[in-house]
């Protein structure tokens, strides 16, 4: 009898062991040492401040109409620059894309080392009139009050136009001479895909076989109690970013009076194409989430190292906890979202043609052609016809290795050793998704500090940041553009 239980319940112990040992050890400690914070540079603090607040107050709307478009918000901005970065317009070129995309260029005395290029983009998304009352200050007035800079743009994105350009115009004061090539690149159409702005400056770099030592766009922030198990603020670099595809099935078919209807109607079989893809959800993929917590998991309690180190044996767990929630299950998935469904125009009549539109966001080694692959295989109906539009291939993933990353690393740990840092998969679309292909090393971040608060006024009401904050991203430019443009990374 004792026999027997030791035969079962050895077996059981040992795992125990194991994946009590691998928590212990697995994470090693892997954030850069500290051993010199950053000597901070004496910027004009005030006037850094106002530029940037003058500088949302030009309502600089990406809208789905074209009609929309204000011509002179767009040039009021431009000219709003040139009059505040007298240096960076002395010293750089600047060519402009489709009259409001700039394109600067400061070039470098050792044509032998790749350059490198900043981004951002200077449209903002619009803001709903139903939301105006819920602003405590309007979302185009620029308000800075209590150490806070109000307004669209202050999160999502010309706090990156502005702090690069002030970046820029600090150190050409203080008679900075690059060695390499530093291009600074500020789209104007971000919100709506990017076509007129940054796919039209990575298409002109393309033609003249331009590529980049690393390039730099908005992604990734300093963040706080967004990662299981993590406590200290947790800096995410983007080192890829997913795809996109939508389908449209459709199903034609003879239409008629309703009382007298086929078993499926046009859009019954629609909807169980529909049924169909969505119980044939797309498999869970750990690599990311394993690529963060690598980084980070030895700052991180049992209960989350104890799973996350073993793998081998708990994934299925890991996999179905992390798809129960929509915000971590977009994390380890292609994504599948029904959209858009259209039946007849009357309740009596049969329709001629139903539609669905799925939208689905392809995680890295997902592609296209694979997800319209997919689909017809898993609708297995001849009658439903596929076909995709609108898209974007999900990004080549940048490595953690690279001389720039560490670059962004130290420094985002010099000026705060209380902040982890660790790459992670961007979830959304950035501008810098058109220059795939041109540089091995493309990361996405931002010097800004996100709570669960701050996440929700991106695109959202009360879009703010303080004005510490913003000071931190200048500095955090300032020291990478340095370090960078000195050829010495
Ligand atoms: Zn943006």
């Amino acid at each position: 009898m004792k026999k027997l239980a030791l035969i079962i319940f050895l077996p059981l112990i040992l795992i125990v062991i194991v994946l009590f040992y691998r928590a212990q050890t697995h994470f090693e400690d892997k954030q850069y040492k500290v051993e010199q914070p950053l000597a901070l540079k004496r910027l004009d603090e005030d006037g850094a401040v106002e530029r940037f607040a003058r500088a949302i107050q030009f309502p600089t709307i990406s809208h789905e109409d074209e009609t929309l478009f204000d011509d002179k918000a767009f040039t009021d901005f431009v000219q709003h620059l040139e009059n505040s970065f007298p240096l960076v317009h002395q010293n750089g070129t600047l060519t402009k894309f489709n009259k409001y995309t700039l394109l600067y260029k400061f070039e470098g005395r050792n044509s032998s080392l790749k350059p490198a290029l900043f981004m951002g983009h200077s449209d903002v998304v619009p803001v709903d009139e139903e939301t105006l009352e819920d602003w405590d200050n309007p979302p185009f007035s620029g308000a800075v009050k209590d150490g806070t800079i109000w307004g669209r743009g202050t999160l999502d994105d010309k706090i990156s136009v502005l702090a690069l350009l002030e970046s820029m115009e600090y150190l050409l004061s203080q008679g900075l001479q690059p060695e390499r090539t530093i291009y600074f690149s500020f789209g104007h159409d971000e919100e709506i895909g990017g076509e007129q702005g940054a796919q039209a400056v990575a298409s002109y770099f393309s033609e003249n076989n331009t590529t980049f030592e690393f390039i730099l766009d908005e992604g990734g922030a300093v963040t706080q109690d967004l990662m299981a198990g993590v406590t200290q603020p947790l800096a995410l670099i983007g080192v890829a970013e997913k795809g996109f595809v939508n389908l449209r099935l459709t199903v034609e078919d003879a239409g008629g009076h309703s009382s007298q209807p086929p078993a499926n109607t046009a859009a019954g079989i629609v909807a169980q194409a529909v049924v169909a893809l969505e119980e044939n959800p797309f498999p869970a993929d750990l690599s990311f989430i394993s690529m963060t917590f690598d980084a980070v998991g030895s700052y991180t309690p049992l209960k989350t190292r104890l799973p996350l180190s073993n793998l081998w044996l708990l994934s299925p767990v890991v996999k179905s906890s992390l798809l129960a929630t929509p915000s971590s299950a977009a994390s380890i998935h292609t994504t599948t979202a029904v959209t858009m469904l259209k039946g007849s125009s009357k309740s009596n009549i049969l329709p001629t043609q139903a539609e669905a539109v799925v939208n689905f966001r392809t995680l890295p080694g997902d592609n296209i052609k694979k997800i319209e692959d997919h689909a017809k295989s898993v609708i297995d109906n001849p009658r439903v016809n596929v076909e995709s539009f609108m898209g974007n291939e999900s990004s080549t993933v940048s490595s953690t290795n690279s001389s720039s990353f560490k670059l962004l690393e130290r420094t985002i740990r010099q000026l705060d050793d209380s902040i982890l840092v660790a790459p992670y998969l961007v979830q959304g679309g950035t501008d810098a998704k058109h220059f795939d292909g041109l540089s091995n090393n493309i990361y996405r971040f931002l010097m800004i500090y996100l709570d669960s608060n701050s996440v929700s006024r991106f695109h959202g009401i009360n879009e703010q940041v303080s004005v510490k904050n913003y000071i931190q991203a200048v500095q955090f430019y300032t020291a990478v553009i340095e370090q960078t443009a000195s050829g010495d990374l």
